[in-house]
């Protein structure tokens, strides 16, 4: 018998592509990949509320139409797991 956290998680999996950036090509081919201007401004970071840009974006998570970023700080990284996402949504 699945626990709901287990579920939750598991099913999580499926519908969020989550992306962990590491070069700056990767990020600019995602960003394009996702229609996201970064340079209008109107992206915040989910955890900290900082505007994100390309310099600062730490991660970017596709849920159903929408687009959210997360910026790089080590603190805002380390807040996002797919459980504490869910509860958010
Ligand atoms: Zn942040």
């Amino acid at each position: 018998m699945e626990t709901r956290f287990a579920s939750i998680r598991k099913n999580f999996h499926k519908i969020i592509p989550l992306i962990r950036f590491a070069r700056e090509e990767e990020i600019k081919d995602a960003l394009k990949m996702y229609k996201v201007d970064l340079n209008k401004g109107l992206f915040r970071c989910m955890v900290c509320g900082d505007i994100v840009n390309e310099m600062n974006i730490g991660m970017l998570i596709k849920y159903h139409d929408k687009v959210l970023v997360v910026c790089k700080k080590e603190s805002c990284m380390e807040e996002i797991d797919f459980v504490k996402i869910y509860d958010r949504l």
